[in-house]
């Protein structure tokens, strides 16, 4: 998954997004008990929140 807009992103968001890519591509142990596995959740949730703080800051890219 390439998103070009996580480049100016800070390191827990790049991390989110890396963790969001390995889950998707390579489904761990808790991917396959549940549909949304917790790291996924939670690197979903990182990124939702620094998504809404961009709009806040009025960032459009
Ligand atoms: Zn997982």
């Amino acid at each position: 998954m390439m998103v070009p807009v996580h480049r100016e992103a800070p390191f827990p968001v790049l991390l989110a997004w890396a963790c969001l890519d390995r889950h998707h591509h390579k489904r761990c142990s808790r991917c396959a008990e549940a549909d949304l596995c917790p790291a996924v959740g939670e690197a979903r949730a990182r990124i939702k929140e620094w998504r809404k703080a961009r709009a806040l800051l009025g960032w459009t890219r």
